[in-house]
């Protein structure tokens, strides 16, 4: 047996006064790991089965509406436990849980979004080339073009016929469906695209989708091989090559969501960026029962671009739908506002081993050590960031710890090493109290990024105890 010994005072010290972080799986409660297995599969049926935000539209709606959520109609009466949403132009949704306090004691509201990285078609796309046929695309966020070539491709999306019908498009993620690709050159001739700096290397307008290669057969015109292209989609979809001027069709990775590493700990997939916020808000939110606050998910789209347009988180949508219920209970929407809370629910970077100069490692997130929370994100001096208060700070500290979250504080990177934005800055013009706050993400913008199962745990037990919080 071990002998009892007095702890020194620098032992004592420390304990008392120190900041001590620790990996979260020495900080899991009984029960945790399984309960995070299996929140990780129903988070990776949610990415293989939105990898559009229209897409994710539709998937929260069906998940909402088997919860007891049901359409939002103006002027519709609503009481405490009340569970509704209004999709927005099928790309983006507003969800709410009416709560047991009037909307003048403000709502709490948590807001990511669904829209990710990826290659959008122009909307005169498709050419051929030396008896080729290729799709070209005009890229849809942040990304690094030399990351997007030589890998598979579905084709998602839309196209809106003249006369206001419109056709779905998903090519690559059924049963037997064929593929595409970008092609890239061969090591040999490529002596010098090797010296290029990487952005270079990979221009924008070489990012052209193959799709086909079969000329038409008994013909003698041009073009054949865009004509049989043409021909095949005209079959499937009833559309003309002049629908493609209104069609949004996106170009995706095929990689379904699975899980990294001998043990599993980690899930790669395409567009961790944001879904694995919005899945941690959505599913949170869809487990309440009757919260003491209204709770509020938007899930918007156009955060890659700016939050612009009428589906990004600058449109007056989510004021509307705001306005709307707080007409129900003759609440003025600012005076709801100015007493709501909102977390910001989107990915940060994951200090990476690999690439330590750009991170600033006292002040990054770690993977496994817990939702990411940042009081401030932007460029230059904090540039384009709402900066958190103090005070809402200390606030998140306590609900998170009195809920058993684990969490940590993060910063993208070292300063001026480059930035960042989220929808935080538009909810705090508003007048609402926001913080940033999500998952560590590994190779974020990268066709195929990587997250802890641990963290996205966490950040769904965080979204809910922010719902929770009265
Ligand atoms: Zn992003």
């Amino acid at each position: 047996m071990d002998e009892f010994k007095e702890p020194t005072r620098g032992e004592q010290l420390r304990k008392a006064l120190a900041y001590e972080k620790k990996n979260g799986y020495d900080r899991l409660l009984p029960g945790e790991l399984e309960a995070m297995e299996d929140y990780c599969t129903g988070y990776k049926q949610f990415l293989d089965a939105g990898k559009t935000e229209r897409e994710c539209v539709d998937r929260t709606i069906a998940l909402a509406e088997a919860a007891g959520f049901r359409p939002y109609t103006r002027g519709m009466e609503l009481k405490p436990g009340d569970k509704v949403y209004r999709a927005n132009r099928g790309k983006a949704i507003m969800l709410a849980v009416m709560g047991r306090k009037g909307l003048d004691q403000g709502v709490n509201i948590g807001a990511a979004h669904i829209d990710s990285p990826r290659l959008d078609l122009k909307q005169n796309p498709l050419y051929e080339a030396d008896e080729m046929a290729f799709l070209k695309t005009h890229y849809y966020g942040g990304l690094r073009k030399y990351q997007w070539v030589t890998i598979p491709l579905e084709l998602h999306g839309v196209v809106a016929l003249k006369s206001g019908q419109v056709v779905r498009v998903s090519v690559g993620n059924g049963e037997g469906d064929p593929l595409f690709t970008i092609d890239d050159l061969l090591p040999h001739l490529g002596a010098e695209q090797s010296k290029k700096p990487l952005g270079e290397a990979i221009p924008a307008e070489n990012l052209n989708i193959l799709v086909g290669s079969r000329p038409l057969a008994d013909d003698e015109g041009s073009d054949r091989v865009k004509i049989a292209v043409l021909e095949l989609l005209n079959r499937k979809y009833g559309i003309v090559e002049e629908d493609f001027i209104s069609a949004e069709l996106s170009a995706v990775p095929a990689f379904s969501a699975c899980d990294i590493g001998f043990d599993r700990s980690l899930i790669g997939a395409y567009g961790h960026d944001d879904r694995v916020c919005a899945y941690a808000a959505l599913a949170a939110l869809l487990q309440l029962g009757m919260p003491e606050r209204t709770a509020v998910c938007m899930l918007a789209d156009k955060e890659e671009i700016g939050s612009e347009g009428v589906s990004g988180m600058k449109s007056a949508a989510f004021d509307t739908f705001m306005a709307d219920l707080c007409a129900g209970q003759g609440v003025l929407p600012r005076a709801c506002y100015e007493q709501s809370f909102c977390l910001s629910a989107d990915v940060t970077a994951a200090y990476d081993p690999n690439f330590a100069e750009v991170y600033e490692k006292r002040n990054s997130a770690f993977i496994n050590y817990g939702m990411g929370l940042c009081k401030y994100t932007g460029a230059r001096g904090k540039s384009g960031a709402s900066d958190a208060s103090a005070e809402l700070v200390a606030y998140v500290r306590r609900v998170l710890d009195n809920a058993n979250v684990v969490w940590q504080m993060a910063e993208l990177g070292k300063v001026d090493a480059g930035g960042g934005g989220t929808v935080a800055v538009y909810m705090a013009e508003r007048d609402i109290d926001t913080l940033d706050a999500g998952v560590p993400v590994l190779s974020m913008h990268a066709p195929f990024e990587t997250v802890s199962k641990l963290d996205c745990y966490m950040t769904f037990k965080g979204m809910k105890a922010v719902f929770e919080a009265v």
